[in-house]
């Protein structure tokens, strides 16, 4: 996970100020960051540029600033239910959504590139699979559009008080899908489990 994520994730009035990372349902407070360096400098200077910077400026922020919410508070959901709002990202977000898009991508490749950490041993190491991981690095390297058979749902915590829970890469099976998701203060992925999070479906061929 990048960086500048860590710094936010860390919450000085806890007794342990490290953010928590959950890995296999286990949560701990750590100060080792899920990251290792193994792109060259150019490279990491486009992850940056290309979505990093913008998205991490849009979550949840420890003065209780944050950009995305904000914009959906103004904006029309497209659905409503009593549990959650539906917006057309696309249309809210106009110019922006291509950081999203390429910041989550970003995410999910370096995860699947390279091991961060021992997998639990009840767990596989997270991958795209061999044919999305080429097909996200071409995508990255602007050589590729974004892969075809790809879908990014962003969801945003209506939460009032934010927990700043980082959750590394993960992936479910559901149905002929496979769901990938993480989540970063603020932005979780499809699920009730963080604050704000990004998934990505992959159609299974
Ligand atoms: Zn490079």
């Amino acid at each position: 996970m990048p960086a500048a994520l860590y710094r936010l994730a860390r919450d000085p009035a806890r007794r342990n100020p490290n953010p928590v990372v959950i890995i296999g349902g286990r949560a701990s407070a750590t100060s080792r960051q899920v990251a290792a360096r193994f792109l060259c400098v150019d490279c990491e200077g486009r992850l940056s540029s290309a979505g990093e910077r913008y998205v991490l400026g849009q979550c949840a922020r420890p003065n209780g600033e944050f950009k995305v919410r904000e914009l959906l508070l103004r904006a029309s959901p497209s659905f409503e239910d009593k549990n959650f709002c539906v917006y057309d990202a696309a249309a809210l977000l106009r110019s922006h959504t291509d950081y999203y898009l390429y910041f989550a991508a970003s995410v999910f490749w370096r995860a699947s590139a390279r091991a961060w950490l021992p997998p639990p041993a009840d767990r596989q190491r997270f991958s795209l699979g061999d044919a999305y991981q080429e097909e996200f690095r071409l995508y990255l390297l602007g050589i590729a559009a974004f892969p075809r058979n790809g879908r990014l749902l962003v969801h945003i915590w209506s939460d009032q008080a934010i927990d700043f829970m980082t959750i590394a890469p993960c992936t479910l099976r559901v149905d002929s899908e496979r769901r990938h998701k993480f989540c970063i203060p603020g932005i979780p992925s499809s699920c009730s489990w963080a604050v704000g999070s990004l998934s990505a479906m992959m159609e299974e061929h």
